[in-house]
């Protein structure tokens, strides 16, 4: 049996015809720079999460950057984030020229854990940006409640997460941004790269919809200085199609590491394998991911049953080569360090199979001699 991490036929084949003529009508239409399409994908996105407005942009990267450049945030400013996440989250700090402070993770979830973050503010610090990683949303009530106090903004770096609730809140709507990423592997993933902005403040997501296109307004007038960060019109139809079907796939998502949970269960495996814990109301399974002692031992034998599983993330920020001049060194941050050495995620997209799932829970039973 072959067991891919992350396979998109199915759920492209499942939508073909409605995608192709999506993507067929802006083509004979010519046109692909903005317009109807967008707007529509952003209205019903913004909608679906909970929030006033939405800007597409390039990416989810460049949604972070965007987010940073329409605060002014540079050079002397601080922004607190987690070295547990991708690297764009602290790679959009460090673009505007400002410095990522990095705040240790919660084991259980592996957000950043919001009881640290208070004594990493300093009157430098400007933002701070959780990262709702895996598709589990981070507890935004102290962390609102610690940038009111410190008259901070708040950055949801919520591309793994579209659709995820906690207290009856989506992900995004909350702080003063939310960015996803429509990147393939996302939950609701495009035919490349694409992402969007959330925000409930119209002043801020009008200043977003300046600077994606270098900050003109009126046309070829420049008070702000931006870049080149739209949403692609075709881009945008992919998402736009494709949102109706994103609640059936988080339920399959969910569906899916739940009999997981029965599986390990079964095999006796509660003791070796730690499994992903649901805290918030609703975790979307970006990822499944487990932790186990002997990670790599059991990386390469599942690689070698033609099992597809990776690790997010085998190196944190912190001790990355590009960060070194913030000297920060290992034994900074405990439970990153510990993470990125004993996860390892497993296939949870929507369509895995009953005996897909199977086998990949009996080949770890055999991993561990059971
Ligand atoms: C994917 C991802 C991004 C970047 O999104 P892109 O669309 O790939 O640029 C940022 N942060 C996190 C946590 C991500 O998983």
């Amino acid at each position: 049996m072959n067991v891919p991490l992350l396979d998109l036929k199915p759920q492209y084949l499942a939508l073909k015809r409605e995608l192709d003529s999506a993507v067929a009508e802006v083509v004979a239409s010519q046109m692909f720079i903005l317009g109807p399409q967008v707007k529509q994908c952003e209205e019903a996105v913004a909608g679906y999460s909970q929030s006033a407005r939405g800007v597409g942009v390039t990416s989810g990267s460049d949604a972070l950057l965007i987010c940073l450049m329409a605060e002014d945030i540079g050079p002397g400013d601080e922004v607190i984030t987690t070295p547990y996440t991708f690297f764009a989250t602290a790679g959009a700090v460090a673009r505007v020229g400002a410095v990522p402070v990095f705040v240790d993770i919660d084991p259980v979830t592996y957000n950043i854990n919001p009881d640290l973050i208070e004594a990493r503010i300093t009157p430098k610090t400007k933002a701070i940006i959780p990262v709702h990683l895996y598709g589990q949303m981070v507890d935004m009530d102290p962390v609102m409640a610690l940038a009111q106090k410190h008259n901070l903004v708040v950055i949801e770096d919520a591309a793994q997460a579209i659709g995820a609730e906690d207290k009856g809140r989506r992900a995004g709507s909350i702080g003063h941004y939310g960015c996803f990423s429509f990147f393939p592997s996302k939950n609701l993933g495009c035919f490349g790269d694409g992402g969007m902005v959330m925000t409930q403040d119209a002043a801020r997501a009008d200043k977003l919809e300046v600077l994606r296109v270098h900050g003109s307004k009126p046309k070829y007038y420049y008070r702000l200085l931006g870049g080149n960060f739209r949403l692609d019109t075709l881009q945008a139809a992919v998402v736009k199609t494709k949102l109706p079907y994103l609640d059936g796939w988080t339920a399959a998502r969910q569906a899916n590491a739940a009999r997981y949970g029965r599986l390990f269960a079964a095999a006796g495996l509660a003791g070796k394998v730690g499994l992903p814990v649901a805290v918030a109301s609703r975790h979307v399974y970006n990822q499944y991911v487990i932790r186990v002692a002997q990670r790599n031992q059991l990386l390469d034998f599942l690689k070698s049953k033609s099992i597809g599983v990776e690790v997010y993330y085998p190196v944190p920020l912190h001790v990355q080569d590009c960060f070194a001049y913030l000297n920060y060194k290992a034994g900074d941050f405990p439970e990153s360090e510990r993470a990125a050495v004993e996860t390892l995620a497993l296939p949870i997209y929507p369509e895995v199979t009953d005996d897909q799932a199977q086998y990949v829970v009996q080949s770890i039973a055999g991993f561990f001699g059971k």
